[in-house]
């Protein structure tokens, strides 16, 4: 260990380890203490959640830190995420609707056991020559504009102080640098999770023996999806982990299912009975002796930050900034832009270059991207008893997610100041409508939901059927120039705004009793049920219409006959 290094990690979790290779595979030069609290290695199977991965982060292990031999050989690889929707007979998982892919699929993720995963980057950041202290407790962290700052931490009783020019808070939960410069932030989305993992492979493939339904996919696929059971209010996951044990949670809205409902085992165990009888009759077996190997619960754990990196040579990342909601598995998206952005302003910092203007741009970026991603949660567990509207809702989020952040992402384009500037400076940039769109629509399925309660059953919806939603995620990797990318994030803008215009008509035919065939400024939509609602443009040169293709696609989404507006 030495007395002074570059960067001090706060923290040896997934944004502190990984913070870790990617500087270092920049810059191999760098020094690097990364300290964490933990004694011993991580267990195996029970140790932390966020354990499924999606495309943004994905690309970020494989790709920027250059995991994929480990996560090929180590983890699983996983085959998307899969709902399973509300119905009459949810003893029959056979009878409910289930939207997921059904063939394999050309974009990779992953579903990782973060004991074995952490275990591992502990062990290839030192071999690439960082330092790792185990059992350090950081206890202090003293600032310094202008000299270097000084991080104490106790380690086998003893307090130590190690210099460093920059400080990286990577200390999740515990955010170290929150609490001492006072930065938190409200967040105004709640909910609570719970979650244990069980010993043993468990395949929702056996629970039935229907040879019909099981015969949609290819033995052993289902397995490896991350498994949503859906209804008002909350859902439960299933993952399966590399290291042949399972993944359970729930994760609810306390307005629905409060949290003293299903915060230890014993009621989460009932809480199943009651609302997820299939997974109840199938799991509790499972975690009788030892079968049960941990059982954790976090209320409210959405929270908010007021400051992510600053001029004073400092940032946080991963949970110690902000976090929000597990849906979509986007926790290691937002590790990975975080651990980009705060890379990149210590290596500039370190190679001698003024890093001030980048730091608020890359801040202001950052929360900005927070909050327009905060509608996408925020009172949408009301919906998840409402099939039609979670179906649409959730292709609406995966293309916006493929078509633009994960896109930008993969092209490097967060840390380039030029595509930034084209994308989110002027106030009617294509960032910012993004943004605007999103919540335009988001705000749509909300007031949709008094008009829309069918219960249906017996389908099975893949979203790789729909074309636009096959192009955005195939186009996620594809690599562009600057003025290419910026050109592309305008042609899924474009599709974006038709999607969203192809999907109102239908709600609006069906609440309104409007035509089918209207055009629609996008950036009007609403039902008009509300106070003060936005008048309709239906009208003026910004009322368009789908192409014919969008229009097929959002038909296969909508489980109506098209005209009469009955179940189909
Ligand atoms: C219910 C739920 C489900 C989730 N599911 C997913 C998912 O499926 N996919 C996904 O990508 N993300 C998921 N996430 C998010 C994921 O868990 C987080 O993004 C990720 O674990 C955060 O990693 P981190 O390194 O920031 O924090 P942590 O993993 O908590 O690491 C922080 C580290 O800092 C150490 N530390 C704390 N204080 C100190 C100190 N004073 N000194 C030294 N060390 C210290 C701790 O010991 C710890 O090891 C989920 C989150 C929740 C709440």
């Amino acid at each position: 260990m030495k007395d002074q290094y570059d960067v001090v990690v706060l923290g040896g979790g997934l944004a502190g380890l990984t913070l870790s290779l990617q500087l270092k595979n920049a810059k191999p030069g760098i020094s690097i203490l990364v300290l964490e609290r933990r004694e011993t290695a991580a267990a195996t199977a029970a140790h932390k959640v966020g354990e499924s991965t999606v495309e943004l982060g994905t690309h970020y292990l494989r790709e920027v830190l250059q995991l994929t031999e480990y996560l090929e050989a180590h983890e699983l690889p996983k085959h998307g995420l899969r709902f399973f929707f509300k119905n009459n007979t949810k003893e029959d998982i056979a009878s409910r609707v289930e939207l997921g892919p059904r063939l394999r699929l050309p974009v990779p993720s992953h579903q990782v056991d973060r004991g074995t995963l952490e275990n591992y980057l502990m062990t290839h950041t030192q071999e690439k020559g960082n330092d790792l202290e185990l059992g350090a407790k950081v206890s202090a962290v003293d600032i310094l504009p202008e000299d270097n700052h000084v991080v104490t931490y106790i380690k086998d009783g003893k307090e130590i102080k190690v210099k460093c020019r920059w400080v990286a808070d990577a200390s999740g939960r515990a955010s170290v640098m929150k609490r001492k410069l006072q930065f938190q932030k409200p967040m105004e989305h709640h909910s609570n999770a719970v979650w244990w993992r069980l010993k043993g492979v468990i395949d929702i493939d056996t629970w039935t023996d229907n040879k019909n339904w099981q015969g949609y996919l290819e033995p052993g696929l289902r397995y490896l999806s991350t498994v949503h059971f859906m209804d008002k209010g909350y859902w439960l996951w299933v993952i399966p982990l590399g290291s042949k044990n399972t993944s359970i949670g729930i994760v609810a809205d306390p307005a629905v299912h409060p949290f003293d409902t299903f915060n230890t085992y014993e009621k989460a165990v009932e809480w199943m009975k009651v609302n997820e009888p299939l997974p109840y009759k199938m799991l509790v077996p499972l975690g009788q002796g030892d079968g049960l190997l941990d059982f954790k619960i976090l209320k409210h754990y959405a929270h908010h930050t007021g400051k992510l990196y600053s001029n004073d040579r400092w940032g946080v990342t991963g949970e110690s900034g902000a976090f929000l909601d597990p849906l979509y598995s986007p926790g290691t998206d937002f590790i990975a832009m975080n651990n980009s952005w705060l890379s990149d302003l210590i290596l500039r910092d370190l190679d001698g270059e003024d890093i001030e203007t980048r730091v608020t741009v890359y801040e202001q970026s950052h929360l900005a991207l927070v909050d327009a991603w905060i509608p996408v949660y925020q009172n949408k567990y009301l919906l998840m008893g409402n099939t039609q509207i979670m179906v649409i809702k959730i292709f609406w989020d995966w293309a916006t997610y493929w078509a633009v952040p994960a896109h930008l992402f993969a092209n490097k384009a967060f840390v380039n100041m030029r595509i930034l500037k084209d994308l989110f400076a002027a106030k009617d940039s294509l960032g910012r409508k993004f943004g605007q769109l999103n919540k335009i629509m988001q705000d749509l399925f909300l007031e949709w939901r008094p008009f829309e309660n069918e219960i249906f059953s017996n389908r099975y919806i893949d979203p790789f059927d729909l074309q636009f939603l096959r192009t955005f995620q195939e186009g996620i990797e594809v690599q562009r120039e600057p003025a290419d990318l910026t050109e592309q994030i305008k042609t899924n803008m474009n599709k974006l705004e038709q999607l969203a215009v192809a999907i109102f008509r239908l709600v609006s035919a069906q609440v309104n009793g409007t035509s089918t065939d209207i055009k629609v400024n996008p950036y009007t939509i609403n039902l008009g049920k509300n106070d003060e609602a936005m008048m309709l443009d239906t009208e003026s040169e910004n009322a368009i219409e789908p192409n014919e293709s969008i229009t097929k696609d959002v038909e296969v989404m909508w489980f109506y006959p098209k005209v009469s507006m009955q179940p189909a």
